[in-house]
């Protein structure tokens, strides 16, 4: 066998030693370890995208649009509805997954010489796209709570004096929401410093019990809002993400993507899914009500649970989260080890996926009290 490996090949010195993103695909009955939506699409959907993709399938000899306008169109029309601020498709820009917009976002304002900080821990994601377009990390920190301590973020982003600021609300893994004071505050304290962009990923915000903050566009093209199909549209397989901000930015972006980059398809399917978006939300709903569930269960359980606007809960402490998360498993239900010392996250399932998981929490509590 060959001992010939990653680090054999010329590849670049920050990428030697390193793993890729990598939450476990395990095939086990109960999977709640990647905030996936547990709800398939409803069946009309799925005929709807069949029409549709049946449609575009015609025309896959020739390149999509390569704008996506009619998408963006239909993206722009949704955050109008639900974000409490118009926007239309001159602020608008979609790739594959948010994580895709992420890494355009980063390899147009980032990239060698300049430097992204996030308040720790978050998206994982943040840091290794920031890694792969040659950017530097910085870790900025987060209160004992996992709130974002203001003055600290503040002093954070004058020390650095980053390129790009993070700012994930609802944040992953722990739930938390971060106020629209506060995101001013550290918008103003990085404009003072630099000045920089400032990416508000609001994955989750469909689940949270707050508002969107798009209407703080207003006034502010160095502020992106990006947002992603994959949690409430229930479209993870989709891969389908999304800004809003200013024209400019949509105009800049334009720079680094790929001639195409979002197939023919997979412009159909989303443009199906946002037909069904009223559908969709209603699931949300049901979702948010579990998700409270979940919370009070594990407190009534005696875990400490991070109040959550997200579609997952964070619960602890462990004195050692790995073995907790084993022994989850080995009942049957995947979660989530983010690494964050003494805290394990569970997404929000489907009632009875929901019961397996507190059975299994119930059990492990009686185990290790
Ligand atoms: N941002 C956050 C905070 C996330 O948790 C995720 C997915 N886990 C993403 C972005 C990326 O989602 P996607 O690429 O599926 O749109």
């Amino acid at each position: 066998m060959s001992t010939f490996g990653i680090d054999d090949l010329p590849v670049r010195d920050e990428l030697r030693g390193k793993s890729p993103y990598g939450a476990p695909q395990l095939d086990v009955p109960v999977r709640l370890n990647t905030n996936e939506n547990p709800y398939p699409l409803p069946e009309p959907l799925v005929e709807r995208i069949a029409e549709r993709v049946r449609e575009a399938a015609r025309d896959l000899n020739r390149y999509p649009d390569r704008n996506a306008v009619e998408l963006r169109t239909r993206l722009a029309a949704y955050l109008t509805e639900t974000g409490g601020y118009p926007v239309g498709p001159e602020n608008v820009w979609a790739a594959n997954g948010s994580n895709e917009v992420i890494q355009q976002l980063l390899q147009t304002f980032g990239g060698p010489g300049r430097t992204a900080l996030g308040f720790e821990p978050s998206y994982s994601m943040h840091s290794l796209i920031a890694r792969g377009t040659g950017t530097g990390w910085i870790s900025g920190p987060r209160a004992e709570d996992f709130s974002l301590d203001v003055p600290a973020a503040e002093r954070a982003i004058a020390e650095h004096r980053p390129d790009v600021v993070f700012i994930t609300s609802p944040n992953n893994p722990t739930g938390t929401a971060v106020p629209p004071e506060a995101v001013l505050a550290l918008f103003e304290a990085a404009q003072a410093a630099k000045p920089s962009l400032v990416v508000l990923d609001e994955a989750y915000i469909e689940f949270s019990h707050g508002d969107s903050l798009l209407p703080l566009l207003e006034g502010r093209p160095n502020l992106v809002v990006s947002r992603t199909m994959s949690k409430a549209f229930g479209a993870a397989g989709l891969r389908l993400g999304y800004l809003a901000a200013h024209p400019a930015v949509v105009d800049a972006v334009q720079l680094v993507r790929l001639p195409y980059h979002l197939s023919a398809v997979n412009q159909a399917t989303a443009l199906a899914a946002l037909e069904f978006s009223d559908t969709l939300l209603g699931y949300v709903e049901r979702l948010k009500s579990e998700r409270d569930r979940l919370a009070a269960e594990l407190g009534a359980l005696g875990y400490e649970v991070t109040p959550s606007d997200a579609n997952f809960v964070q619960f602890g402490r462990f004195t050692d989260a790995h073995e907790a998360w084993r022994s989850i498993l080995d009942r049957g239900v995947l979660v989530r080890d983010n690494g964050v010392p003494g805290w394990l996250r569970v997404t929000a399932g489907t009632p009875a996926e929901n019961d397996a998981f507190l059975e299994a929490a119930r059990a492990l509590k009686k185990d290790h009290p």
